[in-house]
């Protein structure tokens, strides 16, 4: 439920319902607005009714949390939520840029690609070490080996590190390298692996898995915060649909939608969202005008030549172009880059 207090509220007040809800048992959030405080509540409320803390002093009005997913929504969270990373920050006022190729192939590779989508202006790198591929005979990735490279290249580079994480047994690996982990369209359903991220503290990157509502997106990331980790940023990826020339039909009203429904921050990724280089940058800047917080993007220094979705990894120069073309969106919209 969520308990809506009055304006000019005294901090006893607040204070005296928060102790009631967790004397009975409820976990509490408490959201001070410029103009409302909030108390969110999640327990049970057979010992509680929304009635007995209607007439507590302070209190306006209590109201149920229609939505299936609660710590998710907006309801219970009115502000937006920020991540911190390091000094960067995700979902506030400034974009971040996620570059980088869709695997780790090699040391040099990996190096080649940090440096140069940094010099371009990226402000983190993104790299598969476990890739999870549609089928078992492609590349699957450096596995450790790339976590080491991932590592050595935040070092050199300067950009902190993004890579996805498949399943349960490598959470704490994955996570003692990456300062986002990502969970794969694929694993967006794979309920007991969003917990285990949820149990560990560092930011979680949920991509939209491929033919999810969003309701079934959000109840994902429920999974995550409910362990107690809150910091949860969304992707939208692109879904399936009947259109095949795009390897995915890129949903930007997903960045809307998201926004009015969550707290959560969205970001798009244009890249698998339409498997075609030359849709990239007109996606990318298309997500930024309509108020997505990032873009993650595959670069390649020889996109023929990569062992993983070279038909929509970007050269180095493009993705520097691209970068150009954003800014004066970013500007536009009122953040930064
Ligand atoms: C990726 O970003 O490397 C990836 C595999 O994307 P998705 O999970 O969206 O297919
Ligand atoms: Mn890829």
């Amino acid at each position: 439920m969520i308990v809506v207090m009055r304006p000019g509220v005294t901090q006893e007040e607040i204070q005296s319902v928060i102790s009631r809800l967790e004397r009975e048992g409820f976990k509490t959030h408490l959201s001070e607005g410029v103009e409302r405080t909030i108390i969110g509540a999640i327990g049970d409320k057979t010992r509680l009714r929304d009635e007995n803390l209607a007439v507590m002093p302070g209190v306006e009005k209590v109201v149920p949390i229609l939505h299936p997913y609660k710590l998710a929504g907006r309801d219970f969270h009115p502000e937006d939520s920020v991540i911190k990373i390091g000094d960067m920050t995700i979902g506030g006022p400034q974009i971040q840029i996620i570059a980088g190729p869709c695997a780790v192939e090699s040391r040099s590779l990996l190096l080649e690609v940090a440096n140069a989508v940094k010099e371009a202006g990226a402000t983190m790198l993104r790299g598969g070490a476990f890739k999870p591929r549609t089928s078992p005979y492609s590349f699957q990735g450096l596995a450790d080996k790339g976590l080491e490279l991932l590592a050595e290249a935040r070092e050199v580079s300067g950009l902190p590190i993004i890579t996805e994480v498949i399943d349960q047994s490598s959470v704490d690996a994955v996570a003692e390298v990456a300062d986002i982990l990502q969970i794969g369209s694929r694993n967006m359903h794979n309920y007991p692996l969003l917990q285990a991220v949820g149990r560990q503290s560092k930011p979680v990157m949920l991509k939209r898995g491929l033919s999810a509502t969003f309701e079934e997106w959000l109840l994902a990331a429920e999974y995550i915060l409910k362990e107690g980790n809150s910091k949860v940023i969304l992707c939208e990826r692109g879904i399936r649909t009947f259109e095949s020339y795009t390897r995915n039909t890129l949903d930007l009203s997903a960045v809307p939608a998201i926004k009015s429904l969550s707290h959560l921050p969205i970001f798009v990724d244009p890249s698998h969202g339409t498997g075609r280089r030359y849709m990239v940058a007109p996606m990318g800047r298309a997500a930024l005008a309509a108020g997505a917080d990032g873009l993650i993007i595959e670069v390649h220094p020889n996109p023929e030549e990569a062992l993983s979705d070279g038909s929509q990894s970007l050269t180095p120069e493009q993705f520097a172009q691209l970068v150009k073309e954003i800014k004066p969106i970013i500007s536009a919209t009122g953040r930064e880059l």
